[in-house]
């Protein structure tokens, strides 16, 4: 069976004090009260990687990653953080190409390929977000837009390395927006990029490929959206930063999953 993640971006929000507090009770409403299989994955800030490792060191089923890494390994890069850095500190997975990165960023796919190809040999997972705007999809181009974004950033891994990756489908239109994405739409398009990494890389390779949804996920919506046969999660942002929109989430997966 495929893994069944919910990702929490934190995006530029928790200061140190407040993400450790929230970490602490996100843990304890957490707490396998019989069996979890969502495998829950924190991305706060970097400020907070060293102390949430520590944190959450025996919590088997809650880690940690980073919302961004360098394609470079270390140099003169003022302000930039390397993947060994994040590594180091406890980090197991790193988001790359979040629509953010992208548009304010100017972070197109032959730099995220090589972002995705710096984190693989740090055992840093990508978390790789692809997704289209929606202009794109209002002239039907969805499809062929997110293979490009594939093409261009994953297809140069080997069949061993894209093993180790996470899709996020993420509609830009729908990120921070309050407009989800439809179970229909949400739907077609997993299958599609199932489809797409499958034809890449075989049938074992593309069925065991975890998918996530993101971009306005919430407690009401969640479960309708898990229960899309390739949607394997969520990568969730305005609604991870509460205890209490969150943990329905997280329970929504479980539920779909059990
Ligand atoms: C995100 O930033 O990845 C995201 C999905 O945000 P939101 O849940 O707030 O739409």
């Amino acid at each position: 069976m495929r893994a069944k993640i919910i990702a929490a971006n934190w995006k530029m929000n928790k200061g140190y004090h407040v993400g450790l507090t929230f970490a602490q009770a996100l843990v304890r409403a957490l707490e396998p009260p019989t069996h979890h299989s969502a495998q829950i994955i924190l991305l706060p800030p970097f400020i907070h990687l060293s102390t949430l490792s520590q944190t959450l060191a025996i919590q088997q089923h809650i880690h940690l990653g980073a919302q961004n890494c360098h394609q470079d390994a270390y140099g003169a890069f003022t302000g930039e953080i390397a993947a060994p850095m994040l590594r180091s500190v406890g980090a197991q997975y790193v988001l790359v190409g979040h629509s953010e990165r992208r548009q304010l960023f100017n972070e197109d796919n032959r730099l995220l390929a090589k972002k995705v190809t710096a984190a693989l040999p740090h055992a840093l997972k990508p978390i790789f977000c692809c997704g289209e705007s929606a202009e794109t999809r209002a002239e039907g181009g969805q499809e062929a837009f997110v293979k490009q974004q594939l093409v261009e950033s994953l297809f140069h891994l080997t069949a061993q390395q894209i093993a180790q990756v996470i899709i996020a489908y993420e509609p830009i239109w729908a990120i921070g927006t309050g407009k989800t994405a439809t179970p229909t739409e949400v739907q077609a398009m997993h299958q599609a990029i199932r489809s797409m990494v499958t034809q890449q890389y075989g049938e074992a390779i593309g069925q065991d490929l975890p998918i996530l949804y993101g971009g306005s996920c919430n407690a009401q919506n969640a479960h309708v959206l898990f229960s899309c046969p390739d949607v394997d999660g969520g990568l969730i942002g305005k609604a991870s930063l509460e205890v209490a929109s969150f943990v329905p989430i997280v329970n929504a997966l479980n539920e779909v999953a059990a």
